[in-house]
């Protein structure tokens, strides 16, 4: 079965808790079903709170506002230079790689410039580009 993320955090969130409800009830079958689908999201226990529910007075994290969970987006921003390329950033491709582009997917190629962009590979920015002032990459913010 192709199991969809989900992206939605209120959507995560019911799913989660149906979930955790699944399981203390042992539907074991849809709790099974509900168990695939969270753990394929793209969602993180919250590292200020560790998930821990609050004790009695104490106020709810700041983080996730107690959810216990955040994005992973939030949790790991992304430390890759491909993923801060600037639109204008031309990487610099050799004619032998070019070659061999050819008979690949975009997904592989993607993931072949990926890393050699990643190991230093030099790109070749729109000097006059406004959005990165034509150093190529897109500082993170
Ligand atoms: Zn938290
Ligand atoms: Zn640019």
């Amino acid at each position: 079965m192709q199991i969809e993320p989900i992206t939605e955090i209120d959507v995560y969130r019911a799913t989660l808790a149906a979930c955790v409800k699944a399981e203390a009830s042992e539907q074991t079958q849809l709790a099974q079903v509900l168990r695939a689908w969270v753990d394929a999201s793209p969602f993180g226990g919250c590292p200020a709170c560790d998930g821990r529910a609050p004790w009695r007075n104490e106020p709810q994290c700041q983080t996730c506002a107690g959810d216990g969970f955040l994005p992973v987006a939030k949790i790991n921003p992304p430390a890759d230079r491909f993923d801060r390329l600037c639109g204008c950033a031309l990487i610099d491709i050799w004619p032998s790689e070019e070659a061999r582009f050819r008979i690949w997917t975009i997904a592989y190629q993607q993931d072949y410039k990926r890393k050699v962009v990643n190991n230093g590979r030099q790109v070749i920015p729109d000097v006059d580009c406004q959005k990165c002032g034509g150093t190529g990459e897109i500082s993170a913010t």
